[in-house]
């Protein structure tokens, strides 16, 4: 018979759920139970390129980003498994305007710890020759990067949370939340009543209906990101990149021969009526959108125009006013939030999950950390919006 009964419920079985679960379990917080709605990583997670790089304009997600890094680089010991991770430079360009935004991210991430600085493009050139830059005024360049594997990380936080105790039910939507008396005693589920004082909502896109139908508005929306597949020359780039000013990023597969290329077309065609609806498939990559991404591609490395078209993807990521993450306790007593992560999760994911973890067991350090993250900043109209700003993607 299925335990009902738990410490804590977490719903939703992406990267920042099973993340939380695991930090939960090492920390010994109790039964801890996480209910997915279909299967592990069917949400962003599993759709994620999964670059890590430590760019952040705040000092807290700065901070949860070089944490987040320094268990990458050293996974195996912290969580135990393969989470494919490949460290790999990153280099975002910046124009003139985008200046002051660059410099004080540079700071925010050195005060964190990261590995960050300013090279010109001529130096830059040195690491990559052969690239255009003629419209680029600066590069931001970080050693601290490099990309994962999205499904293999989230099945290793997986297996490290069972081996832990936490229990993981696939295949199990919440439809609603119970609540009494101004505080949460479970949720619904087709299988029944699942009780526990403390929920944690890591629904990503998804958290909508559960919110509205207890009179509180999520205010997440959500961006589809176009992901464009080529199949790299000899003496393609490498490095992984955000270019500001074609809009896209841009990073190789494993295997060294493939690299994605992200970006967030316009689509007219594309109502984003399906987005409730895990059933009806997203909508691709037409060859017109590829094309249109990988002429952007070769005006910056001419070396790409021998690049091979591959089938590309889509996925959707949660977005919020300010695209920084909802992460923190809502007006329910013992409902808390982590969604919202704004096309930026994966990589602070570890440090997501156990700054949640963290909160949701009283430590004082985990509440400071995420105290400007708190969702109620929306409603209190104090959105972390920096003085200067970089372009959609970046
Ligand atoms: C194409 C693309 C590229 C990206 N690239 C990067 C990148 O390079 N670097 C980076 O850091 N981030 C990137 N991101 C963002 C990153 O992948 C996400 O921020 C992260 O995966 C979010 O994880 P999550 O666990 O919050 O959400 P999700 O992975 O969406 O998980 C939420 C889960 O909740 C489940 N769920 C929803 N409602 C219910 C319910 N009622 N009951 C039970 N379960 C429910 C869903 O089924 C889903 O599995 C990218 C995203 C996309 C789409």
């Amino acid at each position: 018979m299925v335990d009902t009964t738990a410490d804590v419920i977490i719903v939703g079985g992406g990267i920042i759920g099973v993340a939380t679960a695991y930090y939960l379990a090492q920390r010994q917080h109790g039964r801890i139970i996480v209910l997915e709605r279909s299967f592990l990583g069917m949400g962003s997670t599993g759709s994620s390129v999964a670059s890590i790089e430590p760019l952040a304009m705040f000092p807290s997600l700065a901070t949860l980003q070089k944490n987040s890094i320094e268990v990458y680089k050293h996974f195996e010991d912290h969580i135990g498994g393969d989470c494919g991770f490949v460290p790999l430079n990153l280099a975002m360009f910046v124009r003139e305007k985008e200046l002051p935004a660059m410099r004080q991210a540079l700071k925010t991430g050195q005060a964190a710890g990261s590995h960050v600085e300013e090279l010109t493009p001529q130096a830059f050139l040195a690491h990559e020759p052969g690239m255009i830059l003629d419209d680029i005024a600066s590069v931001y360049y970080s050693r601290d990067a490099g990309f994962a594997d999205p499904v293999l990380t989230l099945t290793a936080y997986a297996e490290a949370a069972r081996r832990l105790g936490v229990v993981i039910h696939q295949n199990t939507p919440v439809l609603g939340l119970e609540v009494a008396s101004g505080r949460v005693t479970g949720v619904q589920t087709p299988a029944g009543t699942f009780t526990a004082p403390q929920v944690l909502l890591a629904t990503g896109l998804w958290v909508d209906p559960l919110l509205k139908a207890v009179g509180i508005q999520s205010h997440v929306s959500f961006l589809r990101h176009y992901v464009v597949t080529l199949d790299m020359p000899p003496n393609a780039p490498q490095h992984s990149f955000l270019d500001g000013v074609f809009d896209f990023y841009m990073r190789p597969e494993k295997s060294g021969n493939l690299c994605l290329i992200g970006t967030a077309l316009n689509n007219p065609a594309d109502g984003f009526a399906d987005i409730h609806n895990p059933a009806l498939e997203a909508p691709g990559v037409t060859q017109d959108m590829s094309f249109t991404v990988w002429e952007r591609v070769v005006q910056r490395f001419p070396v790409m125009a021998a690049a091979g078209l591959r089938k590309g993807y889509t996925g959707v990521a949660d977005m919020t006013p300010d695209r920084q993450p909802l992460l923190g306790e809502l007006p329910i007593e013992g409902l808390y939030l982590a969604a919202g992560m704004s096309g930026i999760g994966f990589k602070m994911s570890p440090s997501v999950g156990q700054a949640m973890a963290g909160l949701l067991a009283g430590d004082a350090a985990a509440m400071a950390l995420l105290a400007p993250l708190r969702p109620a900043r929306v409603e209190e109209n104090q959105l972390l919006l920096p003085e200067n700003h970089f372009s959609l993607i970046a």
